[in-house]
């Protein structure tokens, strides 16, 4: 993902409680790259990220209360390059309608979209975006 146009390029943070400590850990491994791109997130992740790591995240609504349908509508209109999306599939979610719709949206637009961690290692190692 080293790419000189990178700074126009927005990439979606999103964790799940349980998958909270993951994503942190995974922004402070590829801190350097992912400085040169915009960052969205839901709520609680996207303050998490810019608490313990200094990068600067603009904050949509947390993931109950709508973050996740924002999001979808940003992947919907173009604006998101890829998705980090960090599920806890053990969980129970009362939003788990729009967590569904932000999977599908990613799928109708064909946008990257990684739900774990080691599919997120894959997707900012490719220097594809
Ligand atoms: P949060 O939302 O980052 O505000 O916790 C994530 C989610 O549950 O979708």
């Amino acid at each position: 993902m080293a790419d000189d146009n990178a700074a126009q390029k927005t990439l979606a943070l999103i964790s799940h409680d349980g998958k909270k400590a993951d994503m942190v850990a995974f922004v402070i491994e590829h801190k350097a790259v992912l400085s040169r791109y915009n960052l969205v997130g839901t709520g609680t992740t996207g303050k998490m990220i810019s608490d313990k790591t200094g990068l600067v995240v603009r904050r949509m609504l947390s993931g109950p209360v709508g973050g996740d349908a924002q999001i979808a509508a940003m992947v919907a209109e173009g604006k998101i390059e890829a998705v980090f999306f960090f599920v806890d599939p053990l969980g129970k979610h009362p939003h788990d309608p729009d967590i569904q719709g932000l999977l599908r949206i990613c799928n109708v637009h064909n946008v990257p979209l990684a739900t774990n961690a080691a599919t997120a290692e894959y997707i900012i190692s490719a220097q594809a975006l």
